[in-house]
């Protein structure tokens, strides 16, 4: 979506005028923030459109936000809650509700508690949105890719027409993380920003698939196959401990899908710290161990392995190739091993799958080189907000409220530094 067609000429710098590079869900929050307060902004994206990663997060219906209640909502930024926690408190879920609402996009929540707009789509709102931003007044500059500072001090874009630059008053970086870089967010901005001292988290895939190393016969028949309801059980060497019932799917290596996102935190910092993460699924949630054992001991006939797991248990096609990848051939033969075989599968992992393929990004600037405003300590003037910040949190509607609330808060940042700077 372009919402620009007209060349991006850049005037000389105007007073009060703020640069904001970017232009996913964080960015043009920002902009959103300024001219509402009557602050000229330039928009700077380095691809054709903007929202390009938004476009692409509802394509399976656009998942906005999370009503579970607030504590629960809180807990899902983990470490980084006490950073993130004010700005949510200034612009949480029912604000961004409220929020699309202004735009003509009303919001329903679904059966897991997550929020939608309505029609699950996300062209409607992104194209409500920027009409309103173009109609405020931020001028859009496409294809501008941000490259740095020049020695004297100014913003240097490289676009089709050639090298371009400017002196804004105050800056905004909403630059994304690293992964799905075709997108336009591809952690490019890491080496600018360590250049001018500001401590970086290295970038690392969150909400991402792991690698398992199938066999080959269980990789040709079963990848791309959904495997629920299952549960999913991992404690780390610290004792951390994840359970959970949802879905995933097999993939050529190993598997991704909700139910492993949710823990792939957990499962990243075990492999980088031991080189390896054990799990442990439960194939039949709905059976209890003695019921399973009860089960899977009656007669078996002159039926076969296979007949007998599915008649007892239910458990064919891909649930039952994952317990012929793992275990050896004389369990099937003793119904008590095997039922606790398929209350709690191991399955080991040996890698996260590379941050280009992951739903989101782990590191970025750390908040302790920020002040409460977002402002980067060491670049006085400059803020920055959205994924490349030094945060992560599930799927479920997390990653973008916490986008949408740190790209206000560095909008309202920046209004209160200007202020200050009168
Ligand atoms: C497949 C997929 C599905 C997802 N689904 C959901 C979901 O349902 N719910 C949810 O909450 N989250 C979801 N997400 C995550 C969510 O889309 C991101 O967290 C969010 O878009 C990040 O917003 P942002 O503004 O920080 O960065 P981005 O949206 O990545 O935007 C950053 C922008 O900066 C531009 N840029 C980067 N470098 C430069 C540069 N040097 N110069 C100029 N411009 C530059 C990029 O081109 C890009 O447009 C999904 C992500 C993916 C990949």
């Amino acid at each position: 979506m372009n919402p620009s067609k007209r060349s991006s000429h850049i005037s000389q710098p105007l007073s009060r005028s703020v640069a904001v590079i970017g232009g996913g869900p964080a960015g043009l929050m920002a902009a959103e923030v300024l001219i509402q307060a009557g602050v000229q902004v330039d928009l700077f994206e380095a691809k054709p459109s903007v929202g390009r990663k938004l476009l692409v997060a509802g394509k399976g219906g656009l998942n906005l936000t999370h009503s579970e209640p607030r504590e629960f909502f809180l807990s899902r930024y983990g470490t980084r809650r006490p950073q993130i926690e004010p700005m949510l408190d200034s612009f949480g879920p029912d604000a961004l509700r409220e929020w699309a609402r202004s735009l003509g996009v009303d919001t329903f929540i679904g059966s897991s508690g997550r929020v939608f707009p309505i029609g699950l789509k996300t062209a409607p709102l992104l194209h409500a949105w920027i009409k309103r931003l173009r109609t405020g007044g931020v001028t859009f500059h496409m294809r501008h890719r941000w490259t740095g500072w020049d020695a004297a001090g100014r913003l240097c874009f490289s676009t089709p027409q050639g090298e371009r630059s400017l002196t804004p008053d105050a800056v905004i970086l909403a630059l994304g993380g690293g992964s799905w870089p075709g997108l336009g967010s591809d952690g490019s901005w890491v080496p600018l920003l360590a250049a001018r001292s500001v401590d970086i988290a290295p970038l690392k895939p969150a909400n991402c698939g792991f690698d398992v190393g199938w066999t080959e016969h269980f990789r040709t028949r079963f990848a791309g196959q959904p495997v629920k309801p299952v549960v999913l059980s991992f404690t780390n060497t610290k004792g951390n401990a994840f359970r959970q019932q949802g879905e995933f799917i097999v993939t050529e290596t190993g598997f991704e899908g909700s139910l492993i996102y949710a823990a792939s935190a957990l499962l990243r910092e075990e492999i980088a710290a031991t080189g390896i993460a054990i799990i442990h699924l439960d194939l039949t949630p709905n059976f209890a161990l003695a019921l399973l054992t009860e089960k899977l001991s009656h007669p078996r006939g002159s039926r076969s392995v296979s007949s007998h797991l599915q008649r007892q248990t239910g458990i064919k096609g891909v649930k039952a190739g994952l317990l012929r990848e793992v275990l050896p051939a004389e369990i099937f033969a003793n119904p008590a091993r095997l039922a606790a075989a398929i209350k709690a599968l191991p399955l080991m992992l040996t890698a996260p799958r590379p941050l280009e393929e992951a739903i989101s990004t782990a590191g970025g600037v750390r908040f302790e080189a920020l002040d409460e405003r977002l402002m980067l300590r060491t670049l006085p003037g400059v803020f920055c907000a959205g994924e490349m910040l030094d945060w992560e949190a599930p799927t479920g509607g997390y990653l973008l409220t916490a986008c949408f609330a740190t790209g206000r808060a560095t909008g309202k940042g920046v209004l209160d530094w200007l202020a200050g700077q009168k």
